[in-house]
């Protein structure tokens, strides 16, 4: 009897607690019910989110959250519907705004929250959607490292690009140890019209392409015909370098010293020599000895498109030396430490041994050039002899009593402020200076220099 009189308590206890457990759940997901969400976008016009849900009570608030893959930051937006127990909710972005804009590829991941007039809430799954430039009929060529999108052109003329941004790659991999991070996408638009109707429209007329690293998306604007085909194959492997390298070393601290960046784009645009558009400057400098400073091309690049061309081509030069003297393992190690946030005569004490001006007394040695002003060759750091191939392009005629070199306007600061671009919420504006878009200077300076292009490279 004792037991019998205990028992039924802790049973109704029991049943009230198994109640409630199963109530509360219930309660909250069964009164607020989507009845579908969809998603309209048409690009470079907007990109709109829709839901229609139902509820027993009043609905009083529909919110849409949304990030772009590749980036941290979670957008909330408030959604715009007239209150009730049926609602039509809609939350567009304005892909006319610049601050909004998105490149052709982005990957937008999107959810809503729905709550009630009685407290109920309601998530949905999150679901994902690309949002692609619509405007053309988009052929492509994948692999799981990279997607090359393009519309105008034969197979061959898309196979060819392809085919090249692959060696790219293997090349990042095999010359300076980075291995792809995400799967890439390359849009090839058919002139530089239709790429600057694609691009951000605060980008400047001369822009021949935009490497957006966040978004693993790069988009240039090559013809389909032969000569505009053989100057597309460069630029768009020095742009998607960019990307593919941007996305192995960006971090919050610090970014690259710009040598090494546009050097290493300029090197996979050719890793058997300096590529053309760069080699006559570059050897002319070297013949009068007025090689800028290593410390100078850490920092910004020149705007005066003579000494701009020089600096592309002698951080091609420097990388090149780096690969063959020091061996791409040590480029690689120095690329790691990058990638960590470290100086820049820290990184490159730890990898090769010397540390900026020593670097770059090496390499003026390998040119046959004397060393900086104020500084002594050091002895020659623990190199991998066997890699040793020196590049020895044009046997420098040296005259030594020209010394000071063009451009010795940007004093080095070092290391470079970033802003930290993981954080930025996805409709805001890249910050100045931002990696996560890269308009390249090159594209000016061929322009500038050879007169008939009708847009610039890079
Ligand atoms: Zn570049």
């Amino acid at each position: 009897m004792k037991s019998k009189t205990n028992r039924r308590p802790l049973t109704l206890l029991l049943m009230l607690v198994l109640s409630a457990l199963l109530a509360q759940p219930l309660s909250a997901q069964t009164n607020i019910e989507v009845v579908s969400s969809t998603w309209d976008g048409k690009f470079r016009d907007h990109l709109t989110f829709n839901l229609e849900a139902k509820s027993s009570a009043e609905i009083v608030e529909v919110t849409l959250y949304y990030r772009i893959v590749g980036q941290l930051a979670t957008s909330r937006n408030e959604a715009t519907f007239t209150p009730g127990q049926s609602i039509s909710a809609e939350f567009s972005i304005d892909q006319t705004k610049p601050e909004n804009y998105m490149p052709p590829g982005t990957e937008v991941e999107y959810w809503w929250k729905v709550t009630d007039a009685a407290g109920n809430e309601l998530k949905t799954d999150r679901e994902k959607l690309t949002f692609l430039d619509n405007r053309y009929d988009w052929q492509l060529l994948q692999n799981e490292r990279l997607t090359l999108y393009w519309y105008d052109g034969d197979q061959a003329f898309g196979q060819a690009l392809f085919e090249r941004a692959n060696e790219a790659l293997d090349t990042l991999g095999t010359d300076m140890g980075i291995a792809i991070k995400n799967p890439i996408k390359i849009f090839i638009y058919a002139s530089h019209r239709d790429l600057l109707g694609a691009i951000n429209s605060n980008s400047p007329e001369w822009t021949g392409g935009q490497a957006f690293s966040e978004h693993g998306v790069v988009v240039i604007g090559i013809e389909s015909n032969p000569g505009s085909l053989a100057w597309g194959l460069n630029a768009m492997t020095h742009e998607m370098t960019h990307l593919v390298v941007h996305q192995a070393t960006d971090n919050p601290l610090s970014a690259l010293p710009r040598w090494l960046d546009e050097g290493i784009a300029v090197y996979n645009e050719n890793q058997n020599e300096l590529v053309a558009d760069f080699k006559p400057q570059f050897e002319r400098a070297v013949a009068k000895n007025q090689l800028m400073t290593l410390r100078t091309l850490s920092s910004p690049f020149p705007s005066d498109p003579v000494e701009a061309n020089l600096a592309y081509g002698q951080s091609g030069e420097v990388v090149r030396f780096i690969v063959n003297h020091y061996g791409p393992e040590a480029m690689a190690k120095l690329l790691d430490i990058f990638a960590e946030g470290a100086l820049y005569d820290e990184a490159l004490q730890q990898a090769l041994g010397v540390d900026t001006d020593g670097l770059d007394n090496a390499f003026r040695q390998s040119l046959e050039l004397p060393p900086l002003p104020g500084t002594q060759i050091e002895s020659a750091p623990a190199a991998n002899s066997e890699a040793v191939t020196e590049p020895a392009p044009n046997a420098a005629v040296a005259p030594a009593a020209e010394e000071a070199p063009p451009a010795e306007n940007n004093p080095a600061p070092q290391p470079q402020e970033k802003a930290p671009v993981v954080n930025e919420p996805p409709a805001q504006p890249e910050p100045a200076g931002a990696t996560g878009l890269l308009p390249c200077m090159a594209g000016i300076v061929a322009l500038l220099l050879m007169g008939g292009l009708v847009y610039g490279r890079r």
